[in-house]
This record gives C-alpha cells, sequence and structure tokens, in this order.
C-alpha cells in the first residue's frame, strides 16, 4: 500500500490503467491556505480512484479526510475542522469542453495532459471550508489597540484633572 502519492501524474492514463491511490498529503503542502492553518503538522489521509466513468468520460472518485487546525474568523483562536471531502469530478482538456458536457459534472481542466495531485488536493480542501469559519459559541476578538486607546486617554486625562497625583505618590512611595 503506498502512504506518499504521486506528485504529477497524466490523468487520461491513469484513467485507462483503472489506477487506485491511497495515501497521505502533508498538511504543510496546503500552501493556498497556509494563511489559514494553525497547525500544520500532520496529514490528510487521500484515496483517488481513476475510471471512465458510464457515460465513458474520464473521471476521478476519491476521498480527502482528515483534522485542519484552522483560526476561528470570530475569536481569532484555533478550531478544529473535520475535513471530509468527496471527490467526483471529470478531467475536460478545455473550457469549452467543460462547457459541452451535459449532466452537471463538477471539471478538472487538465493542461499538457498532467496534473498536480496536489493542486487537486487543494481544490478539494478549500471547497470544504466554510465561507464563515467560527466556533460553535465563543466571543468576538477584542482588538487590544482599541482597548489600550480608551485606557490610555482615560489615564492622561485623569492626571490632567489631578496634578497633584504625582505628587501624593512621591509622599506615599508604598500604595
Ligand atoms: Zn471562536
Amino acid at each position: 500500500m503506498l502512504t506518499r502519492l504521486p506528485v504529477e501524474v497524466m490523468p487520461y492514463r491513469l484513467v485507462e490503467q483503472g489506477r487506485e491511490f491511497d495515501g497521505v498529503c502533508d498538511i504543510a503542502n496546503l500552501t493556498r491556505i497556509a494563511d489559514l492553518i494553525v497547525d500544520k503538522e500532520g496529514t490528510l489521509s487521500v484515496s483517488l480512484s481513476f475510471y471512465r466513468n458510464q457515460s465513458a468520460l474520464p473521471a476521478l472518485k476519491g476521498q480527502v479526510s482528515g483534522d485542519l487546525t484552522l483560526v476561528c474568523q470570530r475569536c481569532l483562536e484555533p478550531m478544529t475542522l473535520a475535513v471530509d471531502a468527496s471527490i467526483d469530478l471529470v478531467f475536460v482538456s478545455s473550457d469549452e469542453k467543460a462547457q459541452s458536457l451535459q449532466g452537471g459534472y463538477e471539471t478538472y481542466l487538465v493542461e499538457d495532459s498532467r496534473i498536480l495531485i496536489n493542486d487537486l488536493i487543494q481544490d478539494e480542501v478549500m471547497l470544504s471550508i466554510p465561507q464563515l469559519m467560527v466556533h460553535d459559541s465563543c466571543e468576538p476578538y477584542k482588538p487590544l489597540i482599541e482597548a489600550t486607546s480608551a485606557t490610555i486617554s482615560q489615564t492622561v486625562l485623569e492626571e490632567k484633572e489631578n496634578p497633584f497625583a504625582v505628587l501624593q505618590n512621591l509622599k506615599n512611595p508604598g500604595k
């Protein structure tokens, strides 16, 4: 059993061969969503099955699953997203070909007869991340700058109103 997936494949050839892959994808390789990912350790499980579908189109079925630690968009604390994305697509060699397909297939554009497996996996993972990713219940993150500027202006004001505060502090160093 393969644990590492191939980096680059020729999907049409794999379809003819009916090839299947089971392996892992390093989370660190999800470079397009790297900014969202807190913990880049670990892997996602990936299974891929190249085949010709009932309409004789070159197709791919598969699954990407595993846990990603991302940033909550409300409190900015880490949160775990359980990814379980089904891959079900048809390979096309041009956008025109994709548009001419009937049947509502999800299509994947193959340029130069090759694809990068990591690109394909990243597409599927990105689709499975919700638009708004937040904990079920948490408090909004309060930017530090907001809190401190309010506190500072309050302090300045108090000191101006009471010029003796400094003297009193000198007289009572213990306070
Ligand atoms: Zn949160």
